[in-house]
Parts: structure tokens; C-alpha cells; sequence
């Protein structure tokens, strides 16, 4: 094992990075990522915003303003952009609660790519906005505190100018943009792909919340979600610009599938989008701020979201949410990091499984009683697996091996308390998952009865 290892880093150190080899470029994935569109992108977004406002409680009736104007535009272009794509509002009634003041008729619009196989890959953005007079106001989005919330108190008025060019118009025209180049590219992806635009994101994730429980409720496979929210302003509000990274925040714990994800799409966006630097962030979300990614968490669905690397919070929830504030050659590099991820992902097999039907892991010391053997359930349309290891107390892979078309290794001699260990599923086109690994479990407790 220790000579693998000096290889490896002899490999690594010895390459420099721009005239190091990408076997891993697939020419399929190159052109998806090449052929998102920054103008299309600034024409999306020029024509959305032109809604005025897009608040969930919003006009539904006019034909040029408010949120019925909106969606109804966002789902004729996306059906305009390919015959391939399946494209439907995602209805729900929703009562009157907390911030929906009043009963709605809420709509998700719903892009569908179906793939070979029905396990799903959801990229999504919220395409509702509110005014609440900017995020920083005291009392914004502090339901409870002093003054209570903005959009609780008599008189909120959710026909006022709430553009929300960035906030998250961003995310909802790269969403479209993905939905094109996937549709249009003429591959067929293994995975099905969900372009989704949410409604009442900004009343509490309402449009996904109510969507991620049927899908729980239905058994539907979502193997991974890209949600993208506030991903086009480059220019911080501390006058500091950043346009060369994007931020993923991936909720733990350690091993948990949404830091597979976001540690995948890191590596995917080196290969693809090497001028744009991934930061992933071990945490849900910023402090105090959330988004839809939540929603598919609390169901046990992989998500992470996808955040710009420097924010103004000055130009958020308010009416200053313009269009000037996007940067497009900066929201373009966020989108092509997405579709990068989202390729590689959906032309791999499925994650190897690696619990049984109790949940445990299949991970023991045989035969010996001091060895490391891994197995797994078979992925369908592997021809391979990659396992990989790393010491407990660091948090990316140190180490991997590529092992034939079995379902387990063993490796002698290794200590499984003493590593993380984790394994891939390799496709005949050389496309691989991501990693799954043997999380270590939180002992459960027990209550002692004490003598009285
Ligand atoms: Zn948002």
C-alpha cells in the first residue's frame, strides 16, 4: 500500500497542472460545457425579469406581469427550446400558512430528459421573488423576532417590484439554459434529468418541499440535486470581486451523499472547467439562509447547493435586485461547472450500494479478523469498481485503486477502524459514480434504569 501511494503523489508532483493529461475528458461532456451560452443566458434573464415581480402571491392572470405571466413564459420556452424534453407545470394547492397569506395555486415548472434508467438527477433554481425592502433591513427573515416578518404584516403588497435578477433569476436561467444543451445535445444519458424551476421558495421552500415529499412518498430514485440559488453576481457588497470560483455547500455528516456529490462535482469541474475553481463548504448553507437543496435533504434525497463566491446582500429581496448586478460570463462558468457534474453523472452507473436491507454497512475484518474486506451490491451497467480510502481524520480521498467487476475486496492487514473506505462504479465508457462510502454510525442510546 505505501508504494501505491508514493507513486501516486510522484504521479501528482511531477505533472504540472496545465500540461497534465485529462484521461478522464469524455468529448461528450466537453461539448455540453461548451456550448452553454452566455448571450442565451442574458436573454433568459432580460426576459424574466421583465415580469416585474414574480412573487408566489403575485398577479397570476395578467399576461405580462407577475408570477402567472412568468411561468407561463418560462414553460413555452423551455418546451420551445427542444421537442425532447417533457415539460409540465408541477401543480399544488396551497393553504393559507406562515408567509402564504393567502390560499395559492402554486406552480414548480418541470423540464423532463428521460434517460435509460428512471433514477433521477434533479438541477433546479427558485424562479420566485420577493421585496421586503432588502435582505439587510432589520426583521427581513426573522419570522418571530421583534417587528415580526416583512411578508406576514398587513398591507405587504406581493405586486410590487421584485425583480429578482440574481435572486434567483440567476439560477432559474441557468436551469433553462442546462435544460437546451442537455436536450439538444443528442446524448443519451443513463439517468433521467429533472430541469425544475421552483415556486415559493421565498415563503419558506414551499414548490419543492411539497415535490420532494411525493417523490419520498412514491419511492421515486433521486440520486443527486443541483440546486443553484444566487449564482451571478461576481462583485461582492465589500467591493471585493471574485468571478473565478463558485461555492457548494453540502450538508454532513462527513460521508453523508451530498458530500459525495459535492466532492464529484469538484472533481468533474477540474477536468471540464479547470478556469473556475469549486470551494466546497461542509455546511448546509450560509447562516442563516437556506434554500430548496433543503427540502430533498429532509427527505433523504443527495443535494447541495451551489452558491456565488462573494455576495452583495445589499441586492437581494429588494427592489436594487437588477439586472446591472449580473455578471454573465461569471454565471456562465457556474452553469458550465453544472453541466459538467451533471454529465458525468448521468452517463455513469448508479453509486454501488454498500448497506444492507438493515442499513449496516458491508464492511468487516474477514477472513482473517484483521483485514479490510468491502462489498457491495452490484450497479447495473458497471464493468468495473474503484475503491478508495483515506485516514479517518481527513476529509477527501487519499487513496484509490481500481478493482475488476466483483462485488468485494479484501485488503490484508488493514485495520477498518482505521480508515474511511469507500467504493465507485465504473461504466463501459469509462464514466465513473460517485463514491460510496461505509459511514461510521452513531451509536444509539440507551436509557438506565436507576435503582429508587
Ligand atoms: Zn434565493
Amino acid at each position: 500500500m505505501r508504494m501505491v501511494v508514493a507513486l501516486l503523489l510522484l504521479a501528482m508532483t511531477t505533472l504540472p497542472r496545465a500540461q497534465a493529461p485529462r484521461p478522464d475528458a469524455d468529448p461528450r461532456i466537453e461539448e455540453i460545457v461548451a456550448s452553454i451560452s452566455e448571450q442565451r443566458l442574458k436573454e433568459l434573464l432580460t426576459k424574466l425579469v421583465s415580469f416585474g415581480t414574480r412573487n408566489t402571491l403575485s398577479d397570476q392572470t395578467s399576461t405580462t406581469h407577475g408570477i402567472g405571466a412568468a411561468r407561463n413564459w418560462i414553460l413555452e420556452e423551455m418546451r420551445r427550446s427542444s421537442e425532447k424534453l417533457r415539460v409540465n407545470f408541477d401543480t399544488h394547492q396551497i393553504a393559507p400558512q406562515g408567509r402564504i397569506t393567502s390560499a395559492v395555486d402554486l406552480r414548480n415548472v418541470m423540464a423532463v430528459l428521460p434517460g435509460k434508467s428512471p433514477r433521477r438527477i434533479y438541477v433546479s433554481g427558485h424562479y420566485d421573488t420577493v421585496n421586503i425592502g432588502g435582505q439587510n433591513v432589520s426583521n427581513a427573515a426573522a419570522p418571530g423576532a421583534a417587528g415580526g416578518d416583512r411578508q406576514t404584516r398587513a398591507g405587504f403588497d406581493p405586486n410590487v417590484e421584485a425583480n429578482g435578477a440574481n435572486d434567483d433569476g440567476s439560477g432559474t436561467v441557468l436551469t433553462m439554459e442546462l435544460a437546451r444543451a442537455f436536450a439538444q445535445s443528442g446524448i443519451e444519458f443513463d439517468a433521467t434529468l429533472v430541469f425544475i424551476t421552483w415556486a415559493g421558495e421565498e415563503q419558506g421552500l414551499v414548490g419543492s418541499n411539497v415535490h420532494a415529499e411525493d417523490l419520498r412518498k412514491n419511492s421515486v430514485p433521486v440520486t443527486a440535486v443541483f440546486n443553484n440559488d444566487i449564482v451571478g453576481n461576481s462583485l461582492g457588497g465589500n467591493g471585493i470581486r471574485d468571478a473565478e470560483s463558485v461555492k457548494v455547500y453540502a450538508i454532513g455528516p462527513e460521508d453523508s451523499p451530498a458530500r459525495s456529490l459535492a466532492r464529484f462535482i469538484r472533481a468533474k469541474a477540474a477536468v471540464y472547467v479547470p478556469s473556475h475553481r469549486v470551494r466546497l463548504m461542509a455546511r448546509e448553507d450560509r447562516f442563516g439562509r437556506g434554500s430548496d437543496q433543503s427540502s430533498f435533504t429532509q427527505n433523504g434525497f443527495p443535494a447541495i447547493v451551489f452558491r456565488e463566491a462573494n455576495e452583495n446582500f445589499e441586492r437581494q429581496h429588494g427592489a436594487n435586485d437588477k439586472i446591472d448586478g449580473v455578471d454573465f460570463a461569471y454565471l456562465a462558468q457556474n452553469a458550465r461547472v453544472n453541466a459538467a457534474g451533471v454529465a458525468s453523472l448521468a452517463l455513469a452507473p448508479p453509486a454501488p450500494k454498500v448497506t444492507n436491507d438493515r442499513g449496516g454497512n458491508m464492511l468487516s475484518r474477514d477472513p482473517s479478523g484483521y483485514d479490510a474486506t468491502m462489498r457491495w451490491n452490484a450497479s447495473p451497467g458497471a464493468v468495473a469498481y474503484k475503491i478508495y480510502w483515506r485516514d479517518t481524520w481527513t476529509n477527501d480521498w487519499e487513496h484509490s485503486q481500481t478493482v475488476g467487476n466483483v462485488t468485494q475486496f479484501t485488503m490484508k492487514n488493514v485495520n477498518i477502524d482505521d480508515f474511511v473506505f469507500g467504493v465507485s462504479a465504473i461504466g463501459a465508457d469509462g464514466q465513473e459514480s460517485v463514491v460510496s462510502a461505509y459511514v461510521s454510525p452513531v451509536r444509539a442510546g440507551t436509557t438506565i434504569k436507576r435503582a429508587q
